[in-house]
């Protein structure tokens, strides 16, 4: 049993770390809200899309280690070593940023990120440090998805599931917490606890 995650906004929760960038880079006197709202207030000013890119670029490099773990995501990964469901992690993500002002690696800083996190030490989620995949775009992504033969794939993008050549015998579990319902064929989730209940089939949550 394979199961494959999407990291961004899946695993990496952001909406705290772009609510705290909003207000100490001085774009906001009060934050807006979380990620979208930033977001979308940024996209109302007249250069508000460069002011996104270079958010999302200081977000994603110098400040991910601001990100969060979803809440019931180290659980859910706790349960997969405990139950010996491997986990690969396949994410698209640039190594560098679309804003040529930052420098940082960013596939490296997400990996910095995991492995503070205990991803690949035996105690703790015990990845294989080869199990994590980056890819430059989106199709890509989907290649490596079926490639990997994924039992099941939890991302928070509809779009992954409706990707060209997204396999037809991977599971679609969708991550959307704020997200009332889905008009694709996918198992829609709210929370990690319920990802558990559809991967794991048992409660991985006492
Ligand atoms: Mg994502």
């Amino acid at each position: 049993m394979r199961v494959g995650l999407d990291f961004d906004n899946t695993l990496a929760e952001y909406d705290h770390l772009f609510a705290n960038l909003a207000v100490e880079t001085g774009l906001f006197a009060k934050s807006p809200g979380g990620k979208r709202d930033v977001r979308d207030q940024l996209r109302l000013r007249p250069n508000g899309e460069y002011l996104w890119r270079r958010l999302q670029a200081m977000a994603y490099g110098p400040c991910l280690d601001e990100a969060q773990l979803f809440a019931g995501a180290a659980e859910f990964l706790t349960a997969c070593r405990d139950a010996k469901i491997e986990v690969v992690i396949v994410s698209h993500k640039t190594r560098f940023p679309a804003c040529k002002e930052f420098k940082t690696d960013m596939r490296q800083a997400a990996l910095d990120w995991m492995k503070r996190r205990d991803f690949f030490i035996v105690d703790g989620f015990a990845l294989k440090s080869e199990n994590i995949h980056f890819a430059d775009s989106r199709s890509e992504k989907v290649q490596m998805i079926s490639e990997l033969k994924c039992n099941f794939f939890v991302d928070d993008l509809e779009e992954v599931f409706i990707e060209p050549g997204f396999p037809v015998s991977t599971g679609k579990v969708l991550f959307a917490p704020d997200q009332t319902r889905s008009s694709l064929p996918v198992k829609h989730c709210r929370h990690w606890k319920e990802i558990a209940d559809v991967i794991i089939g048992q409660p991985a949550y006492a």
